[in-house]
């Protein structure tokens, strides 16, 4: 994958993601994302974020 602001290569590292769920601080510890070592951009594929989350989702329910 290449980075469209710089067009250098991305490469694939992981990172703790963050959003806001329902007024909750939703926390994924471990997110595979790909991360630009040209500009610093980072790009979360939308279909990790979402399988993590709803698998986060699920472990944390109460
Ligand atoms: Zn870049």
């Amino acid at each position: 994958m290449k980075c469209k602001y710089c067009g250098r290569e991305m490469i694939k590292t992981k990172t703790p993601f963050k959003r806001p769920v329902k007024g909750e601080m939703l926390v994924v510890p471990d997110v595979e994302v790909y991360s630009c070592p040209g500009c610093g951009a980072v790009y979360f594929p939308e279909e990790t974020i979402r399988m993590q989350a709803e698998k986060l989702a699920k472990n944390s329910f109460r």
